[in-house]
């Protein structure tokens, strides 16, 4: 599955929000005692259509579909030079999808800053460039590499030292390589490498539990100008409430949250933004046995989407009865959503949107 990696200097608040990750998942009825490995927490995608599509349909069972995040501790300052393991956690990042960047914006004197006192700009400053130090290395191996093989007169290895040599200055300048601004094409190009700092980034701002439901704090306000000029996203948290709050189940989660002053969780916000990054769309299944929530990338078939239910429906789909998560809530069921003229039907080429309700047609 699409995986979202959580990274940050250490003392941010990494595990406690990950723990808060893992909970919530435990508590979930669907993934409890997801626990396969220790480095990986599923959650639930919190979706209030999947809710409302219950009440409609009144199906058996409601099931969400799920998000994986994968705690990538132990990022420090000299990582790509191979300080404490640094090439260790530098490879299980490459093998995510999407980075949560965990920083801190909370003051506690009682909780030591590794760079002295707090400051996410500077810590951002400081994974970033270990991320792209990691690049520069790749990008030169691979330099050297296609180099040799210039000689050989396939254009693709053309093509690919054309990208490589675009991304270097860009790299050696301390930008990341999401900033070259390459193109489909052009990425395809350099796809094996990996590369760190191409992929999407989060901010995840840990602020201290009695600023939830406040304005940006002064930090806070640093890391959304930042993150505004990269166009990447800000999710403000409180890493120890999450924890208290993954604790709890439906009115008790309510009834804190209402406490609090909030409608929705960070870690629920959270949960939903990085799955935005991972650019994934959701689809719906409505039937009397199950209503369930299903995840495609943005972009995906038809087919490509009943495979993700099963292969078999993928390899024999002959159409899809497709009808908008709006129409369906409009109409009460698929039946009425039929004689108002709202259900569609849909071939191979069709591109699956964001709340779709589908039901497959395939041969066996
Ligand atoms: P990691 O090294 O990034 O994984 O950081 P931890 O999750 O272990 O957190 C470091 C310390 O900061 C722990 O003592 C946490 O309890 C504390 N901490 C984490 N989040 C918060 C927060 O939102 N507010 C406060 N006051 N402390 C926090």
């Amino acid at each position: 599955g699409m995986k979202c990696g959580i990274v940050g200097l250490p003392n941010v608040g990494k595990s406690t929000l990950f723990n808060a990750i893992t909970e919530a998942g435990a508590e979930s009825a669907n993934y409890p005692f997801c626990t396969i490995d220790p480095n990986i927490g599923i959650v639930e995608v919190p979706d209030q259509r999947l809710d409302k599509l219950t009440e409609v349909i009144d199906p058996k069972k409601e099931v969400p579909t799920a998000i994986e995040f994968v705690d990538i501790a132990g990022l420090v300052k000299g990582a790509s030079k191979g300080e404490g393991l640094g090439n260790k956690f530098l490879g299980n990042i490459r093998e995510v999808d999407a980075i949560v960047h965990v920083v801190r914006c909370f003051e506690d004197e009682n909780i030591t800053h590794v760079e002295g006192g707090v400051d996410p700009l500077r810590d951002i400053e400081i994974i970033d460039l270990e991320l792209i130090l990691a690049d520069l290395d790749s990008v030169n191996k691979k330099k050297d590499r296609t180099e040799k093989m210039l000689k050989t007169g396939d254009k693709i290895y053309k093509e690919q030292m054309a990208v490589l040599e675009k991304l270097s200055p860009i790299l050696e300048d301390g930008k990341p390589a999401r900033s070259a601004g390459l193109s489909e094409e052009e990425e395809k190009l350099i796809r094996d490498l990996n590369l760190l700092t191409l992929k999407p980034v989060l901010y995840a701002a840990n602020v201290s539990e009695d600023e939830i439901g406040k304005e940006d704090n002064e930090l806070v306000a640093k890391v959304r100008e930042k993150a505004s000029e990269e166009e990447a996203k800000v999710v403000t948290i409180s890493a120890r409430i999450e924890a208290e709050i993954a604790e709890l189940d439906g009115e008790e989660k309510e009834m804190f949250l209402e406490e609090l002053g909030i409608k929705e969780s960070g870690l629920d916000k959270l949960i939903r933004a990085g799955y935005e990054l991972l650019g994934l769309i959701t689809y719906f299944t409505a039937g009397e046995k199950e209503v369930r929530a299903w995840t495609v990338k943005r972009g995906a078939t038809a087919p490509e989407a009943a495979g993700v239910i099963h292969t078999d429906m993928q390899r024999g789909f002959i159409k899809a009865e497709v009808v908008s998560y709006e129409d369906l809530i409009a109409a009460g069921s698929f039946a009425k959503a039929r004689e108002a003229g709202t259900l569609r039907l849909e071939g191979k080429g069709y591109i699956v949107e964001d709340g779709d309700v589908c039901y497959f047609k395939f041969n066996v």
